[in-house]
């Protein structure tokens, strides 16, 4: 990964705000007017600043070389070749990029004849997927507009709603930009002579370190309340401050996004945390009333007072670094992780603090169902959820050379629970041994030890590292006033024995 020069993007390190724009940090909500609400780029701003090569650090060389083929095709062919969207941003900052996107004047079709290796995707909004070896596309699209006014339908009780439905315009470079999200995320670079056309103040606000809305943030959030989300996940990730108008926005609006579609407003959830920023996104969306709105019954527990429910902010942190180290997790582990505090709670207040493997089961059910319907996850995923959560309490108990766990290791949803009771573990500090031991036997490919073998044995790690005593047996795997009804671990066994399938495979 590149770093970006301290000085900013362009070697400059401090930059005037502009005629009418906010200095930063220091303007009140509703004077971020610089990019204007109107429906038509903004006045002034249909002639872009053009950065030429010399004055910015995109280098051909960081781009990758499909996207640049394709890029080249199309210049060749007489239409405008630009890089848009997250790739420019990250170039710009130093970082790479997921995907290298591509805006074009050419037609979906006239791509599809310039790219043999072509599809024309997309029933409303046509895009071409260029496909090159090993499954990689390159996504080419044609410049767009937003939707006219009279595109949007109204709301109910004289209110305007300006949601989007439609998507499906073709534009020029400009209006291109200028339907984008946000500033950061509206930047062009054209492959004709290598320069950033900024048409939004992007790259001033990527000098700035600012999440700024391009238009009204009221009315962007309005048309797609998914974007609150987005504006926190990129200030997150980047670490970057959100302008004061969008927060306010955000307060103002953040009930608009129950309009948005589940499986969305699902994807923004578990994006983050499959990428690595999860902690710092969260923290956001739990400040800013967002996750109150999209997830209440996980908010209740982590939400409020910083701190609140310390073990899930740690573990959240402890996926996070993982996934910079780069550890692929399941989206069932993760959202095990965000399932967690639900399932530690309702054990608390409607079990006592006390459970067993019926009422775990039980318990597990009225955790996950109404969470999961509202926000459609997939069923496969729900399934490996729930086996997940309750394994996890088994392996925290049985040891891989417990007869009763054999089984376990060949079911799908095994490394789930392995991962949760690692992430667990590394989170608290409790159950290191049990963690380590099954996370040995995820390694091995699920062997488990033959009968007698110390598993710790094979393990190349320092004997001084691993503990003694595994567990106390009366010891739970939950943490502070949740205790589960625990068995010592030799009667367990005799009960297992006597027949009997695990109690998961109900659920
Ligand atoms: P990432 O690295 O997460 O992919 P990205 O900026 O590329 O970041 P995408 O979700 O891939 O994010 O979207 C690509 C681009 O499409 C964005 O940079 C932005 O310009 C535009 N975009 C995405 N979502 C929206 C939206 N909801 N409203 C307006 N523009 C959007
Ligand atoms: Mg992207």
């Amino acid at each position: 990964m590149r770093k970006a020069s301290g000085n900013g993007i362009l070697g400059v390190s401090t930059i005037d705000a502009g005629p009418g724009r906010d200095p930063v940090g220091s303007t009140a909500p509703g004077a971020l007017e610089w990019v204007d609400a109107s429906e038509d780029p903004p006045e002034g701003m249909t002639e872009p600043r053009i950065i030429p090569r010399a004055e910015h650090p995109i280098s051909r060389g960081y781009i990758d070389p499909d996207a640049l083929k394709v890029l080249y095709r199309l210049h060749r062919s007489g239409f405008k070749a630009y890089l848009v969207g997250g790739s420019v941003r990250d170039l710009l900052t130093g970082r790479t990029p997921k995907d290298f996107d591509i805006g074009t004047d050419a037609r979906p079709q006239d791509v599809r004849r310039l790219f043999r290796n072509c599809r024309v995707i997309g029933r409303r909004f046509r895009l071409a997927h260029v496909l090159f070896d090993g499954g990689k596309l390159v996504e080419v699209s044609t410049f767009r507009r937003r939707p006219e006014p009279e595109e949007a339908e109204p709301g109910q009780g004289g209110d305007v709603d300006l949601l989007i439905r439609s998507d499906n315009t073709f534009g020029t470079p400009a209006e291109d930009a200028v339907r984008r999200d946000f500033t950061i995320n509206g930047l062009f670079y054209d492959i004709s002579n290598f320069a950033v056309i900024d048409y939004v103040g992007g790259v001033e606000d990527l000098e700035r370190h600012l999440v700024r809305t391009i238009g009204e943030p009221e009315i962007r959030f309005r048309e797609d309340p998914v974007r609150m989300m987005r504006a926190c996940e990129f200030a997150a990730r980047l670490g970057f401050e959100m302008t004061p108008a969008v927060r306010a926005a955000i307060d103002e609006n953040r009930r608009e996004i129950r309009k948005s579609a589940a499986p969305r407003v699902t994807e923004e959830l578990l994006d983050p945390l499959r990428r690595g920023w999860g902690a710092a996104t969260y923290r956001l969306w739990s400040e800013t009333g967002l996750l109150g709105e999209i997830f209440p019954d996980l908010d209740r527990e982590v939400g409020g007072k910083a701190g609140a429910n310390g073990l899930f902010w740690r573990m959240l942190a402890e996926t996070d670094r993982r996934r910079a180290g780069g550890e692929v997790l399941s989206d069932a582990s993760l959202l095990g992780v965000v399932f967690l505090p639900l399932l530690f709670s309702a054990i608390r207040t409607r079990s006592g603090g006390k459970v067993d493997a019926q009422k775990l089961l039980l318990l597990l059910e009225e955790v996950v169902n109404p969470s999961s319907v509202r926000l459609s996850l997939p069923n496969a995923a729900i399934h490996d959820l729930k086996q997940g959560l309750f394994t996890m309490g088994r392996l925290a108990e049985l040891g891989p050379g417990d007869a009763a766990a054999r089984r376990l290791v060949t079911k799908g949803y095994f490394p789930v629970a392995v991962g949760l009771l690692s992430l667990y573990a590394a989170a608290s500090g409790r159950y290191r041994d049990a963690a380590f031991a099954w996370e040995e036997v995820l390694r091995r490919g699920g062997r488990t030890p033959r009968p007698g073998e110390d598993i710790r044995a094979a393990i190349p790690f320092p004997e001084a590292l691993v503990p003694h005593e595994t567990h106390d047996p009366n010891e739970v795997f939950l943490p502070d006033d949740v205790r589960a009804t625990s068995r010592p671990a030799h009667r367990r066994r005799r009960r297992r024995s006597s027949g009997g399938g695990h109690p998961g495979e109900a659920a």
